[in-house]
């Protein structure tokens, strides 16, 4: 085991932990449970070690999921899904922000990978009931002003949902507004797949379908759909 220790100027260095307190984190023993799954499984871990993932990846049935980095909502875990089943992208709100190759680095290279590289055939954005970063896009008043140093520009990308919700939901609950927002927002964010070229070009040919979903786990629902495109000369969504 090792652990990383601030030094000089920032640096960091990987030290032995061997004169560190004991830990009881729960993350050494998802390790060391995983170290068990590797030994009961060496077929399957094995292969993909050795690259039948990359394979997996290339089947047919590879999709790409977007879903919200809050611990209750792991597709994975959700949705039983295996390796090499899956290429997942989580972040807070599960928010795809429209095409920029500078601002949005992060996001459009996971998208660029699984649309162009991967081949996937469908991409789903899921949201989720009592998403904190929803509730930060619908209670922040945007007038200039952050708490923090991120969150609310991120969530920024799902405003033309909060902005339609709060249209067409006035007087009614903060937390029901919440609920309608957490699925608006899906479909902006599909809505903003249709800025990325690649995505428009795989859709024209009909090798890509986007879908939206939304996981109550209040509840225990999961509700998919799909969105209805206008394939033009330019691509538009109907919602
Ligand atoms: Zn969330």
């Amino acid at each position: 085991m090792c652990e990383l220790q601030r030094k000089d100027m920032g640096e960091l260095k990987a030290t032995s932990s061997a004169n560190a307190p004991p830990s009881d984190s729960s993350i050494e023993k998802k390790v060391g449970n995983l170290e068990f799954l590797c030994r009961k499984n060496p077929g399957l871990y094995g292969e993909l070690a050795k690259g039948k993932y990359m394979i997996l990846y290339f089947s047919n049935s590879v999709y790409m999921i977007v879903a919200c980095s809050d611990s209750r909502v792991c597709p994975s875990h959700v949705l039983d899904i295996q390796p090499g089943e899956a290429f997942v992208v989580r972040n807070v709100a599960n928010m795809i922000p429209p095409y920029n190759q500078t601002k949005y680095a992060g996001t459009g290279s996971a998208i660029g990978y699984a649309v162009l590289h991967l081949k996937v055939k469908e991409i789903i954005v899921i949201g989720h009931s009592a998403c904190g970063g929803i509730k930060v896009l619908m209670s922040f008043p945007y007038d200039g002003t952050t708490s923090t140093d991120f969150i609310e520009d991120w969530v920024e990308i799902g405003m033309s949902a909060r902005n339609k919700v709060k249209a067409q939901n006035d007087g009614k609950s903060f937390g029901l507004q919440c609920t309608y927002c957490e699925k608006e927002a899906v479909n902006v964010s599909i809505g903003n797949l249709l800025t990325y070229p690649f995505v428009r070009e795989k859709l024209v040919n009909k090798n890509l379908t986007l879908r939206g979903g939304y996981y109550d786990f209040v509840n225990g629902t999961f509700d998919l759909w799909t969105l209805d495109y206008k394939l033009a000369s330019s691509l538009s969504l109907s919602l």
